[in-house]
């Protein structure tokens, strides 16, 4: 737990970078912690871990939930009732049952669709030329608020090789007109900056190694 790493990065990033505090694998006493310094986001990875912290968290009003991790398709209806923002929307399909399920649900989560800009195979995510090809169907579909674009890096690349798919990530969410680019982790969230990132979500920088 470094409480003093999250002041110092939070004073160092732009007014129009948003920190999304990770905290998969940390209690909920630690989110409360970094909450009460003035964090409202947070993300988490495994519906059953974050639902179990989001019980114990619910007189804490303020606080943002984002889903990041694998979306399984039977959890689709928890995330939609228990997320504000969901990042990893890797498929056309998913989008579609996210949407469905949002109507029936009256939610409308903000969505990120994760895009896969390598070669990667750990990783899913929307290859850009289909993200292009289906635009106008995905722009379709009702109770979902399209808010940007998600990537995660693979690991083991050099400060430039990180740069430069953070540019791809930004410049296909430039084309498409989307405001948010959610990118960059503990190890590469200054070069995601440089690239335009308006979302750096960050886990062992904030809460230290998990066990
Ligand atoms: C765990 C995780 C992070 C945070 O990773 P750190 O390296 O601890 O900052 C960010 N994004 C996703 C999708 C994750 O699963």
């Amino acid at each position: 737990m470094n409480p003093s790493n999250y002041l110092r990065i939070k004073n160092k990033i732009p007014s129009n970078v948003n920190i999304l505090a990770v905290s998969k694998g940390f209690k909920s006493q630690e989110i409360k912690t970094i909450q009460n310094m003035g964090q409202i986001d947070f993300g988490e990875s495994k519906f059953q871990e974050a639902f179990e912290k989001q019980l114990i968290l619910k007189d804490l009003k303020q606080i943002k939930w984002h889903f990041i991790g694998r979306i399984q398709s039977n959890k689709i209806r928890k995330i939609v009732q228990n997320f504000k923002y969901i990042h990893s929307v890797d498929s056309f399909e998913k989008l579609q049952k996210i949407s469905h399920i949002s109507c029936e649900e009256k939610k409308n989560p903000l969505i990120m669709l994760q895009i896969k800009l390598s070669d990667d195979p750990t990783k899913g995510g929307f290859k850009p030329e289909l993200l292009k090809s289906k635009w106008g169907e995905i722009q379709e579909l009702k109770n979902v608020i399209l808010s940007g674009l998600m990537t995660i890096n693979p690991k083991g690349l050099s400060s430039k090789e990180n740069l430069e798919l953070f540019k791809k990530c930004r410049s296909l969410a430039d084309a498409l007109q989307l405001q948010d680019c959610s990118m960059g982790m503990s190890g590469d969230w200054e070069e995601a900056i440089e690239a335009g990132s308006t979302w750096l979500r960050l886990g062992s920088l904030i809460f230290g190694n998990r066990s």
